[in-house]
């Protein structure tokens, strides 16, 4: 085996490799820690949510250091869109798969062993194959990453038995470090997959799994169809996801969407794999926004610009529910999760885990994390707060940003109205569930209820102060609070517990909330529909220009959008508006091999969107020096594009001055000697950023010109900027 022979890495070494090679600037939380653990060696376990950044934490460890590094990832599609990704960013990276002809594998082979290829992906079959291993042991290897590892274990959810042959890692390679990351928080999980990877004393970085930028709301299951049509028209264009159950659900409701006038497509996976493959591209290439697919769809996807989940049916735990709706805002700009509620779903899969042949620790498993789903779903507490606490994680303040917080419920003494539906349930004989008891309640006309007598019942009617949604939700508090409970083996028929008893009877008191009133609802339409500001709509527009711009550039190489350059990037740029290339690198997400490729085109689209502005009459702040620059360029003397401009001409000079600083090629002979800027710059050091042309010219006691000080400091500034590239 050959041995790898390390040179010092430092953080320094990662920060560069980061804007370089990336584009970005800081490191994410706990980023840095990570890459540091592995310089040391060290074996690491990360825990972080989907969108938090992990793949950073092995790609430039594996682009500083010396050897390859070996990744592991369960997805054909997750593994292309990462090497694709790296491809972008010119990092040297390939992946070996089933999917490739054996020429094809032979030349990635040939650039491994040649050492071309800083990043290797591999399935867990090919890399535990026997055939893999002759090229394993000649390959030079920096450190093993074993990505979505929670598959290792069989308490996680994702179980894949090919994971657990991986302990052959720690056992044939001792000392290169193997990095295991996951999105998968329990603590079972967590453990077993230390032990069965054979991690020696790993570092563990546990990430908050909080994600901000997504904001949560639960709605009742009536009437879903309209509400996410509602939904969608209010979202136009915008890039989401709609889980549902079954497959009939995804092409139902992907048709009738479509019939509403909505672009969308459906996936599921009986479909043939040529068909889902179509779908899983137009969705990645931004050619159909919309997706109405079984949990399957999105595992492999990293497309960071999906703006909205939407859960048609209630997901079977809380971990699934956090991961699927994880795949909503990657790029950490606004995003939204809807979860639509019904008890129907809750039964539907109750009958599904008593029905299958698990063991039965198995299903009393499942079963209470069904039981945390729906209550999660019910209570009408901060929805953030409830998943952070399952997962384990403090967190003691209200979010802000879900349905509860935004909403809060009313809470009210409850106590009669549990009676009253306490009461019915008595007289009914306890031979009723949820819909019958509040049509009871509602004194509902309905043949079931005339037919069974329960129009004779003394508490007949007496509930009609709420309406059908409003018992709804106090029955399901009711639920929680333990007053009734669910007889899933006698048709889910609702009983009378003993606190039900101790209310009913002993008058004991409980408090219930109810749902915000409409009228509530109504502020919060109103605030949302605010009409945006000026710049706002500037900046959208140019949005809009830039994002269509992506997706042509996107086509010619062959890459889905996002790929080219992430939606948060397009909106620092829609938002700065850079005009050199200097401008451009500062923007998050714009590395060197970017800024080559793709740099002029979009500034050349910022310039023509500037220009354009303002000659309808917009004034573009921070952007009148392009207008003086366009004059100049086409060859004006100074004093015409200052009367043109109606600025002076000191204006016009530090216009000027401010391209060139940024790199754009200005004759500065005219205005600054080779001797004047030698002086001017051999001074600089004594004086303090921002400098103050005053300052310098009075530390030459007025012997040299305002402007070759200017552009003694501009020449200083481009300098500068374009040794740091
Ligand atoms: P995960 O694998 O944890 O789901 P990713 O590694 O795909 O997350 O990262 C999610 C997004 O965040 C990607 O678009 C990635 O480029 C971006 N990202 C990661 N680290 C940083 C950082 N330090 N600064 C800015 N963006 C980052
Ligand atoms: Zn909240």
């Amino acid at each position: 085996m050959p041995v790898l022979i390390l040179r010092t890495v430092t953080l320094d070494h990662a920060k560069i490799a980061l804007k370089k090679v990336f584009g970005y600037d800081t490191f994410r939380p706990l980023q840095a820690e990570i890459i540091q653990a592995v310089y040391d060696r060290r074996d690491v376990l990360v825990l972080m949510p989907t969108g938090g950044g992990k793949s950073i934490c092995f790609q430039v460890p594996a682009l500083t250091q010396e050897g390859t590094a070996v990744v592991v990832s369960p997805l054909l599609a997750l593994m292309k869109d990462q090497v694709e990704g790296l491809l972008a960013n010119g990092a040297p990276a390939a992946f070996i798969n089933s999917m490739q002809t054996p020429n094809q594998t032979r030349d990635v082979e040939d650039d491994l062993l040649a050492g071309r290829i800083k990043l290797l992906y591999v399935s867990p079959e090919k890399l535990v194959s026997q055939g893999f291993q002759p090229l394993l042991r000649r390959l030079k290897i920096s450190l093993f990453a074993i990505d979505e590892a929670h598959c290792i274990s069989a308490w996680g959810h994702d179980f894949r038995p090919e994971y657990t042959q991986l302990k052959f890692l720690k056992e044939q390679f001792p000392d290169v470090p193997v990095l295991a990351l996951t999105a998968t928080a329990d603590k079972l999980t967590r453990k077993d997959i230390a032990a069965q990877l054979q991690l020696q004393d790993p570092a563990v970085f546990i990430a908050s799994f909080d994600r901000p930028n997504i904001s949560m709301a639960v709605r009742p299951g009536q009437k879903r169809f309209e509400q996410i049509a509602d939904f969608l028209k209010k979202h136009p264009g915008q890039s989401g996801i709609i889980f549902c159950l079954g497959r009939r659900t995804c092409a139902d409701l992907s048709e009738k969407l479509n019939a509403r006038g909505f672009k969308t497509a459906f996936y599921h996976a009986e479909m043939g794999s040529q068909e889902r493959n179509r779908v899983q591209e137009d969705f990645i290439n931004d050619r159909v926004p919309v997706i109405c697919a079984t949990i399957a769809f999105g595992m492999g996807i990293d497309k960071s610009n999906v703006r909205f989940i939407i859960h048609y049916n209630l997901p079977r735990n809380l971990e699934g529910y956090y991961q699927e709706l994880g795949r909503a805002g990657r790029d950490g700009l606004p995003a939204k999760a809807l979860l639509f509620f019904s008890y129907q779903d809750v039964m539907n899969y109750r009958q599904m885990i008593e029905d299958g042949d698990a063991a039965q620790e198995q299903k009393d498993l499942k079963i209470a994390k069904l039981n945390r789903m729906y209550q999660f779903a019910e209570a009408p507490v901060c929805r953030r707060k409830t998943v952070l606490h399952y997962f384990g994680e403090v967190y003691d303040r209200n979010c802000g940003n879900c349905d509860v917080c935004l909403n809060p419920p009313r809470q009210f003494d409850g106590t009669t109205a549990a009676q009253k539906a306490l009461s019915a349930l008595v007289r009914m004989e306890e031979k009723a569930g949820m819909h019958m008891l509040i049509d009871v309640l509602r004194g509902s006309q309905r043949r079931e209820v005339l037919q069974q007598g329960f129009h004779q019942i003394k508490t007949y009617g007496a509930g009609r102060e709420y309406s059908f949604e409003e018992w709804q939700f106090l029955l399901s508090q009711m639920l929680h609070h333990g007053l009734i409970e669910i007889a899933y083996d006698e048709d889910s028929c609702l009983k009378l517990t003993e606190a039900g008893q101790a209310v009913l009877y002993n008058k004991q008191a409980v408090r219930l909330a109810l749902p915000p009133k409409p009228e509530e609802k109504a502020a919060e339409k109103a605030a949302t529909l605010r009409p945006p500001s000026r710049t706002q709509t500037l900046r959208d527009a140019l949005f809009e220009r830039l994002a269509a711009l992506r997706r042509k550039t996107g086509q010619q190489q062959g890459i889905p959008p996002y790929l080219v350059f992430s939606d948060a990037t397009l909106e620092e740029m829609a938002q700065k508006r850079p005009l050199t290339d200097a401008d451009m690198l500062y923007i998050s997400g714009v590395g060197e091999r970017k800024l080559q490729l793709y740099g002029n085109a979009f500034i050349e689209e910022i310039r023509r969107f500037v220009r354009e502005k303002t000659s309808e009459g917009h004034s573009i702040p921070g952007n009148t020096y392009l207008l003086t620059w366009d004059l100049f360029r086409e060859g004006r003397p100074l004093e015409e594009i200052a009367r043109m401009r109606a600025i002076s001409p000191v204006t016009v000079l530090s216009h000027l001055a401010a391209m060139y600083e940024r790199g754009e090629q200005v004759d500065i002979s005219r205005w600054a000697s080779p001797e004047a800027i030698d002086l001017v710059q051999g001074a600089l050091p004594l004086f303090e950023e921002p400098y103050q042309l005053k300052d310098i010219y009075e530390h030459f006691e007025q012997r040299l010109s305002y402007e070759s000080i200017r552009f003694a400091i501009a020449d200083a500034q481009r300098k500068k900027w374009l040794r740091q590239r």
